[in-house]
Formats: structure tokens, C-alpha cells, sequence
């Protein structure tokens, strides 16, 4: 298992995490074996949105001596009420439930406490003033949450709230599907087979792109929900690109977007997490989505760079995609370029004006991308 900064929050989070929802309504068991196997593997990240008291309970239970190796992600809004999950905007329910969360977990802190499911403006909003964010911020100044986290499906709204700069953490549903729909599409829709027989699907949504790019340029560490887009996307019959993705080729996807630390994977069972870390063991062959993507109509992603390095061997040994990443974030900063960014660039062992201009990454990349023109631009722009 690799880890990865999970940007400004300072903390260290495992490629593949676990999402927990499919937990809910299992048994001890079954969630004890699933909880178990993530940490045998190597797991350090958690997800549990979920507010029913049982399941909390129960992860709680199978967590235990665990606690300084893991960390959890617990929602500030997602409430239990009459039997019911339920989102929430009442400061006095969703301090209660947040402290239930923590007696439930058996600790004294939560790592990332996550706002939760914040998808327009006018919620941020309802979230400002509540009282929720500033509730977050107590809770963080006290270090009982140790970074502040923001769960959402809108790139819109997810942005507003990145630019408050409250926001340490941004869980964000990702997918090659659900990048290409506009922001102005509703979570509900996305399970919608119509949704995607839209003929202003062309490519990655560039609100989305740039919430990526920006997260990653101002430190907000990215996990990733709904990266199998509920399972939709692993069959022939169901994927918009008319063939099923492999879910370690989703995983990759969700990997090499900008800005991501952490894909969380939902499993049902035991097999289901040793199957997604495998992740960490197979070749590049088997991780490369590019072969799907670049033939179907709706990524016409001609000369846009996906960070996939399918252009890879370069000679130079040059890690283009990186290269080009740092590149894009250094274009959409309007100023001067961010210090993290030109930071990570000054780290690479070898950098764009190692380019011999051989040209063999433009042969192998599957999206006509100008490799040398960006390595000449991003010369110019890093020194180089
Ligand atoms: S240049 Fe092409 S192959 Fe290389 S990382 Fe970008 S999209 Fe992938
Ligand atoms: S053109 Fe430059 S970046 Fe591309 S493979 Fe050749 S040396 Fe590497």
C-alpha cells in the first residue's frame, strides 16, 4: 500500500481507503471481517458518514487498539432521526450526533471532520450560517477534529467552500463519468442512464477540472467517493463509454486527477477490499483507462492532458504527466504561481528542459497531446 499527503491537513492517507456505507445494516461479523481485512492490508483511511448507531457501534468495536494507526473520517450533519438517516442544518442536533459519533468510535478526536453533503451555494450558505462552520472551527482549535473536511457531489458549490480557505479536505464524488457532466448536474441524476445521452458531454466539465486543479494548488487534499459510480461503471451493459471499466482502472482514474490523496472504496466484504488493494501490486498495464476512454465519443479529449502517462517510456525519464500537471496548475494561477506548486516541480529528478524533443510520447499518447510544446512552455515558465 502507498501513502499520500493528504494536502495542508498534514495527515498521511492510504491510496485505497475505505468507504463504509455498505456496512450499514450488516452484522457485527460481517463489518468486524471487512474492517479487519482493511487494516490487515494496509487501509489507514475511513469514511463513516453513516449516522445509525449500530454500525457506528460496531466499527467502533472492531477498530479498537487500532485508533493511533487509522484516520477516520466523521460528518458534522448527518443526523439520526426518527430511525432515519438524515442531513441536517440544526447546530444543537448536529453537535449531538458528532459527539455520539465519537462516543460510538470509541475516541477523543476525529481526524477529518467532515461538513456534511454541501451541493449548492444556498447550503454553504445555511452551513455559514448556522453556526456549523464556525462549530467546525471551535472543534479544531480545541484539536478534537485535527483537520476540517467538506463532503460533496457539486464541483460549484465544493468550490465556493474551497475558497472560504476553511476547507482542509474536500470528499468528492469522482469518476471518468461523472467528470463529464455539468455543474449544474444534480447527485440524483447521475444514477440516470438519460443523464448521459446529453449531447454537451464533451470531455472532462472544466468547472470540474478546475476544482481539481485548484484543490491541489491550495494545499485541499482530495478523497474520493463513488469512484466505481455505485458499480455502474464496471459493466458493459451500464457504463456510458459502452464497456465496463475494471475497478482498479477506476481507481487509477480517481488517482491521477490533481489534488487526490485517497480513493475510498465501499465494500461489501472481506474479498471485495483484498480485490481493490490489489491496486498496489498490478502492473500500469492493467491500471490503463486510456484504452476505453480515448475511443469513445464522449472523452474527445483531443490535446487535453488526463495525467495518465500512457505516453511513458520517455527517455529522459521524464514523468510527463507530473510535468504537465504542474504546468496546468502554473496556467489557471493568475498571479504568480503558487509555491507548492513550483515547489513540487523544483523536487522532480529530472524536469522539462530535459526534453530531447524525441517524440515518441506523442506517438504513444492516446489523446493527441503536444508533449514538446508543454515541456517547452513549461521550461519556460519553472527555469526549468
Ligand atoms: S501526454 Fe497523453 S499519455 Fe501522457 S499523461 Fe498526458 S494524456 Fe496521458
Ligand atoms: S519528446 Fe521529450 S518528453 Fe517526450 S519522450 Fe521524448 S524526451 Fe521525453
Amino acid at each position: 500500500m502507498k501513502y499520500r499527503s493528504l494536502g495542508r491537513s498534514g495527515l498521511s492517507a492510504s491510496e485505497v481507503g475505505l468507504g463504509c456505507e455498505h456496512l450499514e445494516g450488516e452484522n457485527e461479523k460481517v463489518v468486524d471481517s471487512v474492517i479487519k481485512a482493511a487494516l490487515e492490508c494496509g487501509i489507514n483511511i475511513f469514511d463513516i458518514f453513516m449516522s445509525e448507531p449500530e454500525v457506528r457501534k460496531n466499527i467502533g468495536k472492531s477498530l479498537q487498539g487500532s485508533r493511533d494507526k487509522v484516520l477516520l473520517q466523521g460528518h458534522i450533519g448527518a443526523i439520526y432521526e426518527n430511525g432515519q438517516y438524515k442531513r441536517s442544518r440544526d447546530l444543537d442536533l448536529g453537535k449531538q450526533c458528532f459527539e455520539d459519533f465519537m462516543r460510538y468510535l470509541r475516541t477523543d478526536y476525529v481526524d477529518i471532520g467532515m461538513i456534511h453533503y454541501v451541493d449548492t451555494i444556498e447550503d454553504w450558505e445555511n452551513v455559514i450560517n448556522s453556526g456549523i462552520a464556525e462549530y467546525a472551527l471551535k472543534l479544531k482549535e480545541k484539536g478534537v477534529i485535527r483537520s476540517i473536511g467538506l463532503s460533496s457531489h457539486n464541483p460549484v458549490a465544493a468550490m465556493k467552500a474551497i475558497e472560504t480557505g476553511l476547507i482542509d479536505v474536500l470528499m468528492f464524488s469522482i469518476n471518468p463519468a461523472y467528470d463529464l457532466l455539468p455543474e449544474d448536474t444534480k447527485a440524483d441524476d447521475f444514477f440516470v442512464k438519460s443523464t448521459f445521452s446529453n449531447d454537451r458531454l464533451k470531455g472532462i466539465d472544466p468547472t470540474r477540472a478546475l476544482l481539481y486543479q485548484t484543490c491541489e494548488k491550495s494545499g485541499v487534499g482530495i478523497t474520493v467517493m463513488k469512484s466505481l459510480g455505485a458499480g455502474q461503471l464496471l459493466s458493459d451493459k451500464t457504463s456510458p463509454f459502452g464497456k465496463g471499466l475494471t475497478v482498479h482502472q477506476l481507481i487509477h482514474y480517481a488517482l491521477t486527477r490533481p489534488g487526490v490523496a485517497s480513493v475510498l472504496v465501499g465494500c461489501y466484504t472481506k474479498e471485495e477490499v483484498y480485490e481493490a488493494v490489489r491496486y498496489s501490486d498490478i502492473s500500469d498495464a492493467e491500471k490503463d483507462y486510456t484504452s476505453i476512454l480515448s475511443t469513445t465519443p464522449l472523452y474527445s479529449m483531443k490535446g487535453k492532458c488526463m495525467y495518465c502517462n500512457h505516453c511513458l517510456p520517455c527517455p529522459s525519464e521524464i514523468d510527463i504527466a507530473s510535468v504537465t500537471k504542474y504546468l496546468d496548475l502554473a496556467l489557471i494561477s493568475e498571479d504568480s504561481i503558487p509555491e507548492t506548486v513550483t515547489g513540487h516541480y523544483g523536487e522532480m529528478k529530472n524536469t522539462a528542459q530535459d526534453c530531447i524533443e524525441c517524440g515518441s510520447c506523442e506517438q504513444n499518447c492516446p489523446f493527441d497531446v503536444p508533449v514538446i510544446e508543454n515541456m517547452r512552455k513549461a521550461t519556460e515558465l519553472f527555469g526549468k
